[in-house]
């Protein structure tokens, strides 16, 4: 049996914040905005995982009103997530993930990405793909307000 799962996120970007993508610090003028580490690729993953097992959202088992999760690392919450849906007798099969910013070129940190989330999400590297596009200079990403992320993945009975 395998479920799909989407899952989407926005963060604003400004100055003296860190720029964590994909579980990665970023070299960067900006950084993202956000109760956590404001890692909009892993939150994203994380709602295409809960979203495959029709578990709710990560707005609803990390709230931003709760402060444990304050300044969390958003590999923390992967990690959790990857253990509810466990608990719900799901395995990751696989994740596709999109990344939306002008800046900088994701290219070159995409393999740390994919180093760090696959022992996360318990696969083999070639079960995370990474991607990243620019949005055409078009909108608040074009502008270079914020930064989007897209994922689905696939989710296996244990
Ligand atoms: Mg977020």
């Amino acid at each position: 049996m395998v479920r799909v799962g989407f899952g989407f996120d926005v963060h604003r970007l400004v100055e003296g914040r860190e720029l964590w993508l994909g579980g990665v610090l970023i070299p960067h003028t900006v950084g993202a905005l956000g109760h956590s580490d404001a890692d909009v690729l892993l939150h994203a993953l994380c709602d295409a995982l809960l979203g495959a097992a029709a578990l709710g959202d990560i707005g609803q088992h990390f709230p931003d009103t709760d402060m444990r999760w304050k300044g969390a690392d958003s590999k923390v919450l992967l990690r959790e997530v990857v253990r509810i849906i466990g608990e719900h007798g799901w395995k990751v099969g696989n994740v596709d993930c999109t990344l939306i910013l002008e800046r900088p070129k994701i290219m070159p940190h995409v393999s740390a990405m994919r180093a760090v989330l696959a022992p996360l999400l318990g696969v083999d590297q070639d079960a995370v793909s990474i991607k990243a596009t620019t949005n055409e200079k078009m909108g608040f990403v074009g502008r270079e307000e914020g930064v989007a992320a897209h994922a689905v993945a696939l989710i296996t009975r244990a």
